[in-house]
């Protein structure tokens, strides 16, 4: 069958499934917020319903809501005691959010190689890059998938560290029964407007330590404690922390948008099965791999091209699917972060080189392409699927046949 990209006939004829994602109670929680009086979380209800509904669902004692999922998991570095000069290893394919916090903490981001196909953090190199100066894991889930965290936590308690999982892009992902979010000391989520659930901003940590909880709403709140007895105890701060605290407004969209996040990430974790029971034997193809006792809610779907077995580039492969009606993307972050510019130049505060140079020499901490051989080679070799709770049975028909028909004109060719 001659490819679309060389005048053949396009495999997808008809528009991917779409579908609204604010038509629950979104506006009626929206209303009660206003008729509270207040937008404020500690004084009105919506902020805290979303927290207890959400801490129940996922089986954890403590939840505290946040601005946004940057702001989460700054809250939980600054919770666990992450400050200047401390070192924090994190993944080298993920969100600038990861690493944000830590730089504003004037911590230094270290970065872990991956797994080659769960594109997670191989525990064997978050051990090698541990010094004495490391203080905690930011461990991403990335795209829906559960890291090794049975090793990665085996390694830090072994080592006293503090484990603060990424999940921003995983929700009801599962490793061995258990949530991702859970395992860890705290685990953070973020509900922007790209995310399985979205409130257009906005952020949630979870913990099941009461004082690692009370540390992180403290942090959230510009280091007020507002359960102190009087307004002087209350202002009593006792170190920088920022103010992201989460709107009554933002609580009442995500409260409302909680009510779907089952469906949602159902939908998308049979979606993303079925599209690796379509694909897996092809030669040369490799599906994204969820570990053993895993499960994925796909928030996107990367598979990686073996450019050799497969006998066509990443690069051709991406151009061919999308002229057959799939979109896709060649990679997904144009370069590990460690090779974006504020890195490589060390100038996360322009003028200065802090906090790369706090408590470290000159030159002990620097960036550079090669750090993180398999993500690289991760990068340069994957396609990148969009997945929506919304695309159906067609679609994924028409995605299986549409790689399946490439890959075939690529290996007989
Ligand atoms: C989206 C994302 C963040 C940041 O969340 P925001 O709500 O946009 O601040 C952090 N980490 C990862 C892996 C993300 O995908």
């Amino acid at each position: 069958m001659n490819l679309a990209l060389f005048g053949g006939e396009k495999t997808k004829t008809t528009p991917f499934g779409t579908g609204k994602r604010f038509d629950g109670n979104e506006l009626k929680y929206l209303q009660e917020a206003l008729e509270q009086n207040t937008l404020f979380y500690w004084n009105g209800t919506k902020v805290k319903e979303l927290i207890q509904k959400y801490t129940a669902f996922c089986g954890v004692k403590y939840g505290v809501a946040t601005s946004s999922g940057t702001a989460a998991i700054h809250a939980a570095l600054g919770a666990v005691g992450v400050t200047a000069g401390d070192e924090v290893i994190t993944s080298p394919i993920t969100d600038m959010g990861s690493v944000i916090g830590i730089l504003y903490q004037n911590a230094i981001p270290v970065f872990a190689d991956l797994d080659p196909f769960t594109y997670n953090m191989d525990p064997v190199d978050i051990e090698r890059k541990i010094t004495p100066k490391t203080k905690a894991i930011v461990v991403v889930h990335l795209a829906g998938n559960a890291a090794d965290m049975d090793a990665i936590m085996e390694i830090a308690r072994r080592h006293h560290l503090k484990v603060v999982e990424d999940c921003a892009q995983s929700y009801m992902c599962y490793y061995k029964g258990k949530m991702a979010g859970t395992i860890g000391d705290i685990g953070c989520f973020s509900l922007n407007d790209f995310k399985h659930i979205s409130a257009g901003d906005g952020g949630i940590c979870l913990t099941n330590d009461e004082e690692l909880a009370h540390r992180c709403l403290s942090f959230t709140d510009k280091g007020y404690d507002r359960t102190a007895a009087t307004t002087a105890g209350m202002r009593a701060v006792q170190y920088l922390c920022p103010n992201y605290r989460m709107t009554e407004l933002q609580g009442a969209v995500a409260l409302a948008q909680l009510e779907k996040l089952e469906w949602i990430c159902n939908q998308r974790n049979a979606f993303g099965e079925a599209l690796t029971e379509g694909i897996k034997d092809l030669p040369g193809i490799h599906p994204p791999k969820v570990i053993e006792g895993g499960k994925s809610s796909y928030w996107f779907y990367m598979f990686r091209i073996d450019e050799k077995t497969a006998k066509v580039s990443r690069d051709e492969f991406s151009r061919a699917l999308a002229a057959e009606g799939i979109p896709n993307q060649a990679g997904y972050i144009p370069s590990c972060i460690y090779e974006y510019d504020i890195f490589v130049n060390r100038n996360a505060f322009p003028g200065s080189t802090l906090p790369f140079t706090i408590n470290h020499d000159e030159n002990e901490i620097t960036y550079h392409k090669g750090l993180c051989p398999v993500a690289e080679e991760i990068l340069e070799t994957a396609i990148r699927l969009n997945i929506s709770e919304f695309y159906t049975p067609q679609d994924l028909e028409d995605i299986i046949a549409a790689i399946r028909k490439v890959s075939h004109y690529y290996l007989n060719r």
